[in-house]
């Protein structure tokens, strides 16, 4: 058994949509970034490959090749998901924690789990996700940007 762990950040923009865990949330904001800048699976998938020593998503997919650009990240999570299995390892299970002073993300959360179980081929009980805020601290708590953290277990 091996441990992953997974951390990102994306700055709240106006002009963009949010897209948390492969769900569009409705809000007056979304995540700046290269990509869908979904950062709930931007640190999922660097737990996975942490686990697995093989790397991180800055290194798989980076952000200087036009390839990446607007690109879906469920699609990058399968993309993992093969590598991984590819080195002999499958992913046991996933928890994780968003980081978002607004918008309520309760709503949403079943449907987000689904999204990723279907992804890593897991059943939604291996499937942990969490939100929180920080109380207004920091620049989660400013609105200023979404983090995420996700730890996994590998075999
Ligand atoms: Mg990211």
């Amino acid at each position: 058994m091996r441990i992953g762990h997974g951390y990102d950040v994306h700055r709240l923009v106006e002009g963009r949509k949010l897209i948390l865990g492969g769900v569009e949330i409705p809000y007056n904001k979304g995540l700046l970034g290269h990509s869908d800048a979904d950062v709930l699976l931007h640190a999922i998938m660097d737990s996975i490959l942490g686990a697995c020593a093989l790397g991180d998503i800055g290194k798989l997919f980076p952000d200087s090749d036009e390839k990446y650009r607007g690109a879906d990240s469920m699609g990058l999570l399968r993309e993992v998901v093969r590598l991984v299995k590819a080195n002999g390892f499958i992913v046991e299970n996933v928890d994780t924690t968003v980081v978002a002073q607004a918008p309520k993300l309760s709503p949403f959360i079943e449907e987000i789990r689904k999204n990723i179980s279907n992804a890593l081929g897991l059943d939604i009980s291996c499937v942990s996700v969490k939100a929180t805020t920080e109380e207004g601290l920091g620049f989660t708590g400013e609105g200023l940007g979404i983090s995420a953290t996700a730890v996994c277990l590998v075999v």
